[in-house]
């Protein structure tokens, strides 16, 4: 599919906390409040201010947690970026198809940073480690709804932290 709006989809295998972009997106779990995977490296490098932040989101708009699709940003802490856009990924399920879940985090993780004004954003894998999700399809859905929805930002980057993934998605752009 054509990437109907200019914005530069790109790709690179590395660690999404050391990207020097305006905000990254991180696969968090709905409590907010930390987990392992990629949200733990988020978290030990940007330091306590973003948790600080979650917990505060769990005190007023998130008391329930955020529910699994959603997204919502906080500051980034010592990392480059400026913000971290939190985003609850759905857990694979055999017997339910919850792609319209997975989708909606990428959609609403743009949203959000459109709202920041944001230009620059990358992504992990969501859903595809802990969370079970098969790669070809998690890197399928990725790359067709930010393809969609990329309308404005000068930049949006899937950062694979492993060959196999950096693969997978570099096959599917
Ligand atoms: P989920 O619970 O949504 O499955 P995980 O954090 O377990 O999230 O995994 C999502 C993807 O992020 C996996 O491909 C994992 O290898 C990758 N990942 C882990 N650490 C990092 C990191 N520092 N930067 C980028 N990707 C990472």
């Amino acid at each position: 599919m054509p990437n109907p709006t200019n914005a530069a989809v790109t790709i690179v295998q590395g660690d999404i906390t050391e990207q020097d972009v305006d905000a990254v997106v991180n696969a968090a779990n709905s409590s907010l409040l930390g987990g392992g995977g990629v949200d733990g490296a988020i978290h030990r490098k940007g330091g306590p201010d973003i948790l600080a932040e979650c917990r505060e989101l769990r005190g007023s708009r998130y008391a329930e947690g955020l529910p699994t699709g959603q997204a919502v940003a906080t500051t980034a802490g010592r990392m480059p970026a400026r913000w971290v856009i939190h985003t609850v990924g759905p857990v694979w399920s055999k017997s339910e198809d919850r792609s319209e879940l997975l989708a909606s985090c990428y959609r609403e993780s743009l949203g959000v940073a459109r709202e920041l004004g944001a230009r620059t954003v990358a992504f992990p894998a969501i859903s595809t480690g802990v969370y079970g999700w098969p790669l070809d399809d998690g890197a399928r859905i990725a790359v067709a709804t930010v393809r969609e929805e990329a309308e404005g930002f000068d930049e949006v980057r899937f950062v694979l932290f492993d060959e196999r993934s950096h693969g997978t998605f570099a096959a599917e752009l």
